[in-house]
């Protein structure tokens, strides 16, 4: 079902083969969870120290 990888490093959801906040290409398909940031001044964004809006994985492995 899940195509999408995380990112390792800021564990967004990416559907290519990087990521485009990191420019990394360690992405990993073992992920579990959708953490979907609106608004990075929030205080999910801030304890998930997620800086910019997205869809982000809520755990990497
Ligand atoms: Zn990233």
């Amino acid at each position: 079902m899940a195509t999408e990888k995380a990112c390792k490093i800021c564990r967004r959801l990416v559907t290519g083969n990087t990521c485009p906040a990191c420019k990394t290409s360690d992405l990993s398909k073992n992920w579990k969870g959708i953490l979907v940031i609106l608004d990075s001044d929030s205080e999910i964004a801030k304890k998930a120290g997620i800086l910019a809006p997205g869809r982000y994985a809520v755990k990497v492995k």
